[in-house]
């Protein structure tokens, strides 16, 4: 078998990383089928699946010398041992190094000849992360291996790299596949495909040398810098990743933008009723803002555009606008936000506003089960207008008879991917809707040409005018009492607040009961206020009730999670009280305190914290006590935390890169615009094969 092997790879020699896997010596169907499953086919797909992190063997920490957090390498001795069945079965072994201290290992899964191995007296060599356990420091599920009495460790000579898996393929046997594809690794100018002067002009280091460097990092290799992922082998990658990103999203667009949309030029009539119904001005900026979206919509190319405007600067009247152009043209509106309470919001604006012109708008949402859903889908099929809903609107089934304009709400919740599902639903023999971005997250430039490739951006700087700013003050948790005073003192005044929970906990239930406990103790504490609860465990009609009361000034005060983060309106509200603030982000905070200051009435928003603060939490506050400039915010928010968390990425996991990570590389973004943008250009075969290298068979936008 070895020699058609070898034969292959000779007639292969114009592009090794092309050779299927299984041209590997040493690799069979059952390996081939091991890394198929982690999407590696060919052998370039080895060369560029990338270490997670690195493991540090080099050297033995002393026990007295852990801290809670970090991967070390330990020595110890067995000195005690308890198996307990207490809730589940569970190991827990004491080691000790002689100087007092002592390490608990924990197992949850183990077999028996492992308990039995396990015994008083035995030396153990164990690698794994250290934590906090309730009475001393612990490993849970360590890596270890028994040393007999008298040996002496064998430490490693260099990090060992530690690479995404799967069940079935363990480290060192991946490790060695990739070992045995490196070494069909070409030559620089055959490997690289950043054409060569771009390389020197933005500096980029040798491809095939920071490949080998990160996959097998030599024993002086500076451990702090590469365990960070600063090394510049790790940033060379980084920018090639990035760079790719950016150039799928650039292709995606150019693809999209090839494609035929419907003409939404309007005459202008309803838009004409509607502004005139209106009881406000538009600000000069939403002027602006409608006009580049009437001009786009009227080409007959796709529009593809980002809106973004701060809290409160009016971007659902921009959407409305929008909305009367397709519909005057005859075509359908979809309009899609990210939670119930959000497209509920603007599902009762958009009546407001849109049945006074014998517009119907159509609702569908998730919750909505049997004959009403139903009955709402064939209404979208047989060509109602205008649709609101949440992403129950992307489901399968949903089919629209023409639909001309999609608009998407607060869109970093949602994925690239997400929003092309909806678009897709436009298919009309050759026709894609239009597609507006509405986002409150304000995004500094350099990130949005890199997140936003795709899109176009719009600004909505400017807010209407009447608004008194919010004053912020932060004020410790043992001063509460002062707090509730002040409530009780606007409510008196017949104003009204928001008092919102934030607890960190994924759970939703856990955060209910949180609020559920301060509305208790609001309830008692204000006997002469009506005190209202809201939370994300509610049904969507409680919900609704609660929040009708409270804009009809039924309830003088709202206890809430931070469920009201987005969408809600009440003017009359003037008093915005954030627990736990410490805990939240700015972005965050930033959008609860948009809540209010909606009126004329000067408002004020209390940070409740926690004591004692941590540098960053200082700093977080400290900007909101300075600014309510949501631009300002947003740069400062990028400085502390990075863009994953700006972006809100997190949660969608939208933007996951192997090696590059946002918030450390943003420095690279300017440089990976110019890049692209040229190979795009002049160099679009090669732009091709970097995607395809990078992206692969997974290429999620490529295509589109
Ligand atoms: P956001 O941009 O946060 O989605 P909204 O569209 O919800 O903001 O608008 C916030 C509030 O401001 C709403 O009550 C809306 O009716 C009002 N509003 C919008 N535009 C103007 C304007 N030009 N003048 C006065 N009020 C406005
Ligand atoms: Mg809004």
């Amino acid at each position: 078998m070895a020699a058609p092997k070898t034969q292959s790879l000779t007639a292969t020699r114009d592009d090794p990383g092309k050779l299927p896997v299984s041209a590997l010596v040493g690799v069979g169907p059952a390996l081939v089928e091991a890394l198929a499953r982690l999407g590696l086919h060919s052998v370039q797909d080895l060369w560029f699946h990338l270490p997670l992190r690195y493991e540090d063997r080099t050297h033995l920490t002393p026990l007295a010398d852990l801290r809670p957090g970090m991967r070390a390498q330990v020595v110890g001795t067995v000195e005690a041992v308890e198996k307990g069945f207490r809730y589940r079965p569970q190991l827990k072994v004491a080691i000790g190094d002689g100087v007092m201290e002592t390490l608990l290992l924990r197992f949850f899964h183990f077999n028996r000849a492992q308990a039995e191995q396990l015994r008083v007296g035995i030396r153990l060599l164990c690698y794994g992360e250290v934590r906090q356990g309730s009475g001393s420091l612990e490993m849970v599920h360590p890596q270890y291996r028994r040393l007999a009495d008298d040996a002496s460790v064998e430490l490693d000579e260099r990090l060992s790299p530690v690479y995404p898996t799967t069940e079935g393929l363990g480290q060192k046997r991946l490790g060695t596949v990739i070992a045995k594809a490196l070494q069909q690794l070409p030559d620089d100018a055959q490997l690289e495909l950043i054409p060569p002067p771009l390389c020197a002009k933005f500096g980029l280091t040798s491809l095939r040398e920071a490949l080998l460097y990160v996959h097998r990092p030599p024993p002086d290799a500076r451990m702090d810098q590469l365990i960070q992922g600063r090394h510049p082998a790790q940033q060379r990658l980084a920018f090639e990743e990035l760079l790719t990103q950016h150039m799928s999203l650039k292709r995606l667009r150019a693809a999209v933008r090839e494609r035929r949309a419907p003409v939404l030029g309007d005459d202008g009539v309803l838009r004409q009723r509607w502004l005139e119904a209106l009881p406000f001005q538009l600000t000069g900026a939403q002027q602006r803002v409608i006009k580049d979206v009437a001009t786009d919509i009227a080409q007959p190319r796709p529009m593809l555009r980002l809106v973004q405007g701060d809290v409160g600067s009016g971007k659902t009247a921009v959407a409305c606008a929008a909305a009367l152009a397709a519909v005057e043209a005859g075509r359908q509106v979809a309009l899609m936000a990210p939670t119930e309470l959000l497209a509920e919001q603007h599902l009762r604006n958009f009546r407001h506003w849109l049945d006074p012109l014998g517009i119907h708008v159509e609702w569908l949402a998730g919750k909505q089960q049997g004959k009403a859903r139903q009955q709402a889908m064939r209404r979208v099929l047989e060509g109602a207008p205008v649709v609101i809903g949440t992403h129950a609107l992307m489901q399968e089934g949903v089919e629209f008879a023409r639909l001309g304009l999609v608009i998407v709400d607060e869109q970093h919740r949602f994925g690239v991917q997400q929003r092309l599902a909806l678009r897709d639903k436009g298919l009309e023999g050759e026709l894609v809707p239009h597609q507006l971005v509405l986002t409150a997250t304000p995004i500094p430039r350099t990130l949005a040409m890199s997140a936003y490739a795709d899109l176009d951006i719009s600004a909505i700087d400017e807010l209407p005018p009447g608004r008194t700013p919010v004053q912020t003050v932060a004020i410790s948790n043992a001063r509460r009492s002062e707090v509730i005073d002040r409530i009780r003192a606007a409510c008196t005044e017949g104003r009204q607040a928001y008092w919102v929970c934030t607890l960190i906990e994924e759970s939703e239930q856990l955060r209910a009961q949180a609020a559920e406990a301060a509305h208790a103790e609001l309830t008692h504490a204000l006997a002469d206020c009506r005190v209202g609860l809201i939370h994300g465990r509610m049904k969507p009609k409680e919900k609704q009730a609660i929040m009708d009361a409270f804009k009809a000034g039924e309830l003088s005060v709202l206890v809430a999670t931070t469920v009201i983060e987005v969408g809600v309106d009440v003017p009359n509200a003037s008093l915005m009280v954030i627990e736990n603030s410490e805990r939240l982000g700015l972005a965050q905070l930033h959008q609860l305190r948009g809540r209010v200051g909606r009126g004329a009435i000067a408002s004020n928003c209390v940070l409740l914290y926690q004591p004692p603060l941590g540098q960053l939490a200082r700093e977080r506050l400290q900007v909101m006590r300075e600014t309510n400039d949501g631009f300002r915010i947003a740069e400062k928010d990028l400085q502390l935390r990075g863009p994953g968390e700006v972006l809100g990425t997190r949660q969608t996991g939208q933007l996951s890169f192997r090696m590059a990570d946002l918030s450390r590389d943003a420095h690279l973004l300017p440089a990976v615009q110019q890049v692209g943008e040229q190979m795009l250009d002049r160099h679009p075969e090669r732009a091709a094969r970097l995607i395809d290298r990078w992206i692969g068979g997974a290429a999620r936008y490529v295509g589109a």
